[in-house]
């Protein structure tokens, strides 16, 4: 979810080779390919035009017509990544204000984003060991289903809207006395990291019940879990087969000046169409026409008001910032009512993150990051979901959306590590009482 701003992300890009310094304000490539240009503007001027080209998304015959900004236009001193087709490298950089300063103020990349945006090469059959594709994350659920028998079953809680099977795992007792923990991941296409997680943790939890891992077997006895690891496969799909769209983050529903897809985490009906949400179809923030306009938020929504009264922990994953967080996110000064207990195993969690060499910043999404209507974690608390949490996995901004996958198994254990601790409080706080 977050898009802070990093002037890091650049010199990660150049020391991995990936980007040239523009010598002179002239590209340091000739042929006619895709580029990747990162602006650092220094002055106003420079923020006014790249603030111009943005404005010109989807305009015929602008400049700006079919450059794609993956990051920006922010504030002075701090970088905007825009994508630039072939076709339309040439008339932006003849269209970039040339700088009267000494140096350079924007740099093109040598080639393609290669490795760090297509996925790296896989390493073995560990489902950790990858950013995983859509049709292997099926697999997975389905493997996993036929290798426990009835302690887990594989479910189609919907549809997308480019007709892919929307898929949730159940681990453990299904008994109507049994508290539901929910897990999501994966509502914004680019942080795969999040599914790469809900992943590492089905197979976790799996694994620790069959071979009687004592803490694994005591959260089993307290809850089912109902583990949903892709929200939104169409933009997943699209993240993951087009190198040039590695970091989309919406949906890939059609919608009205030729844009696509909705943010399906603006798109719940809760305080819809508050702050941080975009009624532009073309922005990254764009949240639908009306709440719950999108079949991957509807079905999310019908799931969770059937399991609403046993459900008492809805977390959903996004990347990145290292955030755990507590509603309500559509404004600022908005609390729930328990805010007190439902921050107590939040504070719990990140002291277990933090004896693991990880820094989290915890509390209300609002303040924590930025106000945010339409999000899935405002609308389970207002469902009566006792507690609701976005979690915003590693890192804080050096690789930002593109987190090695040499990381899953790290974020995987201290994330389970800090889920059992979470857990457990809530298990010891919220005992059924005696009839
Ligand atoms: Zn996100």
């Amino acid at each position: 979810m977050s898009v802070k701003v990093n002037s890091a992300f650049a010199s990660v890009l150049l020391a991995f080779g990936l980007l040239l310094p523009c010598q002179l304000g002239l590209p340091t490539t000739t042929n006619q390919g895709d580029r990747i240009i990162v602006f650092v503007p220094t002055r106003q001027a420079q923020l006014d035009w790249l603030e111009l080209i943005h404005s010109q998304a989807g305009k015929p015959g602008e400049v700006g017509e079919n450059v794609r900004f993956w990051f920006g236009p922010g504030l002075l001193n701090q970088e905007t990544i825009v994508f630039v087709p072939g076709g339309d490298y040439g008339r932006l950089v003849a269209a970039i204000p040339s700088s009267q300063d000494t140096y350079s103020w924007w740099t093109v990349q040598k080639e393609n984003l290669g490795k760090l945006v297509t996925g790296e090469t896989r390493r073995s059959s560990d489902i950790s060991s990858a950013y995983r594709t859509y049709q292997e994350i099926l697999n997975f659920l389905d493997q996993t289903q036929s290798t426990c028998g009835s302690f887990c079953s594989v479910e189609k809680y919907g549809t997308s809207y480019e007709g892919r099977d929307l898929k949730l795992i159940k681990i453990g007792d299904d008994l109507p006395s049994k508290r539901i923990v929910w897990i999501d991941a994966g509502i914004h296409a680019r942080e795969w990291i999040a599914p790469a997680t809900a992943l590492y943790f089905i197979d976790k939890i799996v694994q620790g019940y069959k071979s009687s891992d004592s803490t694994i077997k005591s959260m089993l006895d307290n809850f089912a879990f109902y583990i949903a690891p892709l929200l939104n496969p169409d933009g997943y799909v699209y993240s993951y087969t087009f190198t040039r769209e590695r970091l989309w983050r919406k949906t890939r529903s059609a919608q009205a000046g030729g844009c696509y897809g909705v943010d399906l985490n603006r798109n719940f009906g809760y305080h819809w169409g508050g702050q941080g949400s975009s009624s532009d179809p073309c922005d990254e923030n764009f949240r639908g026409s009306s709440a719950f306009s999108e079949p991957e938020t509807r079905a999310v929504r019908d799931k969770l008001l059937a399991i609403r009264l046993r459900t008492i922990s809805f977390i959903t994953m996004h990347s990145y910032g290292q955030d755990w967080m507590v509603p309500y996110g559509y404004a600022y000064n908005v609390s729930v009512d328990n805010y007190a207990q439902m921050m107590r195993p939040v504070q719990a969690a990140a002291d277990k993150l933090k004896s693991l060499g990880r820094n989290y910043d915890i509390g209300n999404s609002a303040v924590v990051t930025y106000p945010a209507a339409g999000a899935s974690d405002d609308y389970a608390a207002s469902i009566g979901v006792p507690y609701a949490h976005t979690i915003e996995l590693p890192d804080t901004g050096q690789y930002r959306f593109l987190l090695p996958q040499s990381e899953i198994p790290r974020v995987g254990l201290e994330t389970l590590e800090a889920l059992k601790v979470y857990l457990g409080y809530i298990a010891a706080a919220n005992q059924p009482r005696d009839e």
